[in-house]
């Protein structure tokens, strides 16, 4: 209970102009500042070196240009123009071909039709250039439209295209199995959203076994599926499962977000495993950051005295 009420609160929190204002003049100021822990930077070149830095290591990436709940058609279509720059300088740079958006970044809010054409102006570069890229799932007022749309692009025959669920909802055990029909590859993560009982589960401990079982599902039947979390219990449990139904381990990849568990992340790439780093850049990162200590109220004092040790320096 105690997660579920600090991911609401750090979720109210995260509206809060004053506290984005504060947090963005401390942030990312410096090169030790305390929100670079989890992003790669502000610019698209600093998230190269980061991706740089990693893809050295052995790992994977995927680009995630931070951006969300967009209120405007201009937004929107200045967002869809910062993604296709960054497509390009993706090709220049020669990193992997990767990224993740969000469809509110896109204008789904302002509407459905200029969500789509932003989301295909970004796919046809994207594809052209042996992208990859992953539609994040929002929160669940989101959910229906986000894997509409999914369908839409998926039956125009885009298929450098993958979706995220997220296992706390009580649906996703059917869309994890629409998807297996389909033939999609599907990112699956707990959820980051603090949502209600009518549609999800309210305790960890039930949020577990459906990602567990959701990940078996996925690994009998699923496209190259990821299974995207830090939790040590669950990285176990897919790798046993996977060893014991002999699905290879070029079949399927672990992923996780940019500055956690790196440990885990070096270990399982000793272990064989293929293994992707979520790396965030851009100056949005306000309400990302916010998610992510909601999620380890222990991050929290890690900020304070970042906080701290920066405001007698300034
Ligand atoms: C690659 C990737 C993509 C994602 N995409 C989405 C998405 O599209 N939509 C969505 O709703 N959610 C997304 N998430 C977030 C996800 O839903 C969870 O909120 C997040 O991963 C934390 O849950 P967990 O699975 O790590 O398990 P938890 O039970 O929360 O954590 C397990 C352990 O991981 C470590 N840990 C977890 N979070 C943190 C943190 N913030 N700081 C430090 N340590 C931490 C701790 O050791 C913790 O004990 C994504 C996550 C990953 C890894």
């Amino acid at each position: 209970m105690y997660a579920a009420s600090s991911k609401a609160l750090f979720l109210a929190l995260s509206r809060s102009a004053a506290l984005k204002r504060l947090a963005s003049k401390y942030g990312m100021s410096k090169p030790d500042s305390f929100a670079r822990r989890f992003i790669a930077g502000e610019t698209i070149e600093e998230a190269i070196e980061a991706a740089r830095a990693l893809q050295a290591r052995g790992l994977h990436l995927t680009l995630d240009y931070l951006g969300e709940s967009v209120t405007s058609a201009a937004e929107a279509a200045a967002a869809t123009r910062e993604y296709v720059r960054l497509i390009e300088v993706i090709v220049a740079s020669g990193i992997e071909r990767n990224i993740s958006l969000k469809l509110t970044q896109l204008g789904v809010d302002v509407d459905r039709a200029t969500c789509v054409d932003n989301l295909r102006r970004i796919l046809d570069p994207a594809q052209r250039h042996g992208f990859f890229v992953r539609i994040d799932m929002e929160n669940s007022p989101y959910t229906a439209v986000t894997l509409e749309v999914f369908e839409t692009m998926w039956q125009q025959q885009y298929r450098n295209l993958g979706v995220a669920l997220q296992a706390l909802l009580y649906r996703t055990e059917n869309d994890v199995r629409r998807m297996n029909e389909l033939g999609a590859r599907v990112r699956l993560v707990k959820g980051a959203y603090k949502e209600p009982a009518a549609v999800a589960h309210q305790h960890k401990a039930d949020v577990d076994a459906a990602f567990s079982q959701l990940t078996r599902l996925l690994l009998d039947h699923g496209t190259y599926p990821a299974i995207a979390t830090h939790d040590e219990r669950l990285i176990e449990d897919a790798r046993a499962y996977a060893q014991q139904r002999g699905v290879a381990r070029d079949r399927f990849e672990f992923q996780m977000l940019y500055g956690i568990r790196r440990d885990l992340q070096a270990t399982l790439l000793s272990r064989g495993y293929l293994m992707r780093v979520y790396v965030p850049f851009g100056q949005e990162w306000f309400p990302y950051f916010m998610r992510r200590l909601g999620e380890r109220p222990a991050n929290v004092s890690f900020v304070i005295r970042g906080i701290l040790s920066e405001r007698k320096t300034v």
